[in-house]
């Protein structure tokens, strides 16, 4: 079927109108209306093709939530009407050792994301949100709670399970000390989550502008991380940091704020050639642990929308028309989103 959206011509492309084909309707498949559509970081580097392997025409867009219009004859669990969301993975193999654990970012066979991956089914690529529809596998579709603000639940589809899942995973206990690492689209949501599961939250951003908003959103404390010193008065103080920074950074001065038995997880990734720098030392001196971690598995995203809406937990959004995509882009790269923005589909 025809699809309209926007999409990226060649690596670093600006992003323009462009119609292209979805797949018929599967016996499995969920047909969806999508309404709105985040734009997350990942989207600008896949664009740029900074982590390689990237196809070209790329729709990006990964932090959908939709109507569903249409279902296959063996879906159970979704009807016409149903608001529903679809994160960054629209398959995998179902079969493999992650996969059975719920883990199907971790495919041994290689999930498929939403955009710019192989789809099994068309054997074309797949195409993702900035988009009007979008045809998925009933396994990977997620329930949306009428709770939850729709446009602002977009970027739970992505930023949300990115900093759930590690706040999960590494055991957060209430009472600990969790940092967040950058201020963006992931920062604000891994701030809000970590809160509401009773931590006390410390930022570091490079922007003394983000400083009171930081402590709207939850921080107790605000470290402005271009201020060395302040970084240093703050050593052995944190049990868990979540660092969402796109850029190669100081790795060494971040394992220096966690207490002993600490760990920074790694979530933002940077441009592929780019690495970071780890002394022993910083590991040795504190008994430290350095994780990292991707999106989150179907069963988890489905757990992380259903918390965000006994809790009343969203994103903070800026809500734009497509044709504002190449501005939100500039205006991502440079920190100046509060804190995602999330397209209006309904002006494609
Ligand atoms: P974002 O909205 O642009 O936020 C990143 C924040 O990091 C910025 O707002 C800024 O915060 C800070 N920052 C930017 N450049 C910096 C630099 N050179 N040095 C220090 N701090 C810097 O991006 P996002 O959507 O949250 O994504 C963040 C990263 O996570 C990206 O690399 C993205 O690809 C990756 N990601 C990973 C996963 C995963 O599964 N692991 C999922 C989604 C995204 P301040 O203004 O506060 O300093
Ligand atoms: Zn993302
Ligand atoms: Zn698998």
């Amino acid at each position: 079927m025809k699809a309209q959206g926007y999409a990226a011509r060649e690596a670093g492309g600006k992003l323009s109108a462009f119609e292209f084909e979805r797949r018929q309707l599967g016996d499995k498949d969920v047909s969806i209306d999508i309404k709105y559509c985040g734009i997350c970081h990942s989207d600008i580097h896949q664009v740029n093709n900074d982590w390689g392997g990237a196809s070209f025409p790329m729709v990006p867009g990964h932090e959908i939530v939709g109507v569903v219009n249409a279902v296959g004859k063996n879906v159970a669990r979704f009807k016409p009407g149903d608001r529903v969301g679809v994160g960054c993975m629209v398959d995998s193999c179902g079969k493999c050792g992650p996969c059975k654990m719920g883990l199907q970012q971790y495919c041994e066979n290689g999930a498929t994301f939403t955009y710019s991956s192989k789809d099994k089914v068309s054997g074309g690529m797949t195409y993702g949100g900035y988009s009007d529809k979008i045809v998925v596998v009933e396994d990977f579709v997620l329930k949306v709670s009428e709770k939850l603000d729709f446009a602002a639940t977009a970027p739970l589809l992505c930023a949300g399970i990115t900093t759930y899942s590690p706040l999960k995973h590494w055991n957060l206990k209430p009472g600990q000390t969790v940092g967040v690492a950058g201020l963006g689209g992931l920062g604000h949501m891994a701030v809000k989550l970590a809160k509401s599961m009773g931590a006390h939250v410390v930022v570091m951003t490079t922007s003394e502008k983000k400083r009171d908003e930081a402590k709207r959103l939850g921080a107790e404390k605000v470290i402005i991380s271009k201020d060395t010193e302040d970084m240093k008065k703050n050593r052995m103080t944190m049990d868990l940091i979540i660092d969402t920074i796109p850029a190669p950074h100081d790795m060494n001065l971040y394992l220096s704020l966690l207490k002993i038995n600490g760990t920074i997880v790694l979530v933002g990734l940077p441009e592929k050639e780019s690495q970071h720098v780890i002394s022993a030392g910083s590991l040795i001196g504190g008994r430290r642990s350095v994780g990292g971690s991707n999106i989150g598995g179907i069963e988890e995203t489905q757990e992380m929308l259903d918390y965000c809406a006994d809790h009343g937990i969203v994103s903070d959004i800026e809500l734009i028309p497509v044709s504002k995509v190449n501005e939100a882009y500039v205006r991502t790269v440079n920190s100046d989103v509060k804190y995602r923005f999330v397209i209006d589909m309904s002006s494609l």
